[in-house]
């Protein structure tokens, strides 16, 4: 049995330890056919039965209605940042952006390059550490779009509920929240996000777009960058990231296996949980920066009274095999990331930890 590490990454992420298993069980010889989901051709039948089981499983998973076209592209997330503007801005329209943090603030920029971006809410002024009440808020009646970062993952703040767009199409960045909490598909236009939190390994986006909003995208777009290109061949205009796809496939048999999108929230409130009541009864040994209306399930953001403090906290995880605890570069401080595959012992093994540095620090 191999010793792991805990792994709080922020992404490239934690994977399900039976899915690495089933995969090295089936690297070399995929359930006997002679020969790897890393050879297959995506023409070929191996790849393509697995593909449209994946396929199936993330309409079964996620309850989506038939209106809506399923598929993965390469890029990474940051590739839709100006796909969707190029797609969906209206030539002589504007799009409604909420800025909330670093992952929507890139979408924003990018969106500005293509077409004219008004900011539904700015979060700058309360640096970035608060939302807007999603019951209450509202985007102009004429954007063409919303959108949204449901949980921005270096700031550890997300949407605990969606905004209501009436006829205007919302668009979330669901990149570190995906798969985690049950989603009301029929609320949105398009969801997205890389999989390389909750879902699989880096390599693939997968996208979930309304048709109506579909039929409606601008023309004369280069050929890759038109969602239409994609449809039409069933997601596999060009080569798919076959093995990335496959990682998905077995990653959602765990999450069917392991009580589907209602037991992901479950245990995503649990560990999370654990993280804030630590933080919250440090007596400010230990801080979270995030309005607690919005604090993030899946990306638990804290610091400590200075820097040195906080490199000490880091430098000793690392020895207890703990990884991943450095904040993001950006901001700095600490962060816990607590995707749907990591052990909820993990968590305990950390808070436990955490008490224990206070204990000897405080
Ligand atoms: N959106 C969010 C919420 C993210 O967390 C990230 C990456 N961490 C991205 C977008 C960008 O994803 P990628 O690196 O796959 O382009």
């Amino acid at each position: 049995e191999v010793e792991r590490k805990k792994i709080f990454f922020a992404g490239p992420s934690v994977m399900p330890v039976e899915v690495l298993t089933e995969m090295s069980e089936n690297l070399v010889d995929y359930h006997g056919q002679g020969l790897s989901m890393l050879e297959a051709s995506h023409r070929g039948g191996m790849f393509e039965d697995m593909y449209d089981e994946t396929l199936a499983l993330i309409r079964q998973v996620m309850d989506i209605p038939d209106e809506y076209e399923v598929f993965f592209l390469g890029g990474g997330a940051t590739l839709q940042f100006s796909m969707i503007p190029l797609n969906f801005l209206k030539k002589d329209g504007f799009a409604d952006y909420a800025d909330t943090g670093t992952w929507s603030g890139k979408a924003a920029s990018d969106a500005k390059t293509i077409g004219t971006v008004r900011l539904a809410y700015d979060g700058a002024s309360s640096h970035y550490t608060s939302m807007p009440d999603p019951a209450a808020f509202k985007p102009d009646s004429a954007a063409s779009y919303l959108y949204i970062c449901s949980n921005e993952t270096v700031g550890g703040i997300e949407w605990p509920a969606y905004p209501e767009t009436g006829n205007v199409p919302l668009i979330a960045d669901m990149s570190s929240d995906f798969f985690s909490r049950p989603v009301r598909v029929k609320d949105f236009g398009m969801i997205y996000g890389g999989i390389q939190k909750n879902l699989g390994p880096a390599g693939a986006t997968l996208l979930i777009i309304r048709k109506d909003l579909l039929e409606s995208r601008n023309s004369g777009l280069p050929t890759y960058l038109d969602y239409g290109t994609h449809v039409s061949q069933k997601g596999l205009y060009n080569t798919p990231p076959v093995f990335a796809i496959w990682a998905v496939k077995l990653v959602l048999d765990w999450i069917v296996r392991n009580g589907g999108l209602a037991g992901m929230d479950e245990k995503a409130r649990s560990k999370s949980s654990l993280l804030y009541d630590v933080i919250d009864n440090s007596g400010g040994f230990y801080r979270s920066p995030v309005d607690r209306r919005f604090r993030s399930r899946m990306n638990i953001v804290f610091r400590l009274a200075t820097e040195e403090l906080e490199n000490e906290l880091i430098a000793e995880s690392k020895k207890l095999g703990m990884l991943g605890l450095k904040g993001h570069r950006s901001v700095g401080g600490l962060r816990a990331s607590v995707y749907n595959a990591l052990p909820e012992a993990d968590v305990h093994a950390l808070v436990d930890y955490m008490r224990d540095f206070q204990a000897r620090k405080g």
